[in-house]
């Protein structure tokens, strides 16, 4: 394998391991899609069984002045996928188109990052050299889940619980204890 160094990295960058700084200082892009098996935390039971598709990001990188005229590394993030969520009308499947894009500061240290996240509207964040653009990408994928999914149209009649006779329980159902009674009642 024959290596030509020139002095600046030309590596693939990795979004699971992405280095702040360089990124935004030399402007950089990064976007890509990635399988939705890669990000657990979108699975939710029981559609997790169903999968997710694929998961489209594109990341920019740039050095903006901050109020003190110093530069500070922002990056500028977006998402988007469709995850199968239960229709809180029908409880079925439907497929949700989420996205989200947002921008983020980043600072050096994680008690620069608490003070200055509370002073300012911005998202501040702490810097790495490895940073998981990825697990920002599910961190705000979830933040964007709708709070109640529903079909625009369900695929079938909703059946109303109240209205349906097999989802009336007896009484003594409901206490624990009635249910040991029953079970301790010998046969016959
Ligand atoms: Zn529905």
């Amino acid at each position: 394998m024959r290596f030509s160094y020139t002095g600046r990295m030309t590596a693939e960058l990795n979004p699971r391991r992405l280095a702040i700084v360089p990124f935004t200082q030399t402007a950089a892009r990064l976007s890509g899609a990635r399988d939705g098996s890669e990000f657990g935390r979108l699975l939710p039971e029981p559609a997790g069984s169903h999968g997710v598709g694929q998961v489209f990001f594109e990341a920019f990188g740039e050095l903006r002045p901050n109020a003190q005229g110093a530069m500070s590394p922002w990056i500028s993030l977006a998402a988007r996928t469709t995850l199968p969520l239960v229709c809180q009308r029908c409880l079925e499947l439907v497929n949700v188109d989420i996205d989200f894009s947002r921008e983020f500061r980043f600072v050096a240290t994680e008690a620069q990052a608490e003070l200055e996240d509370n002073q300012s509207e911005e998202d501040v964040l702490v810097s790495a050299p490895d940073f998981d653009l990825l697990a920002l990408v599910e961190d705000e994928l979830l933040m964007a889940l709708p709070p109640s999914p529903k079909h625009q149209q369900c695929p079938r009649p909703v059946k109303l619980a109240v209205a349906d006779k097999d989802f009336a329980v007896p009484d003594e159902a409901v206490n624990p204890f009635a249910v040991l009674g029953q079970l301790k009642t010998p046969k016959g």
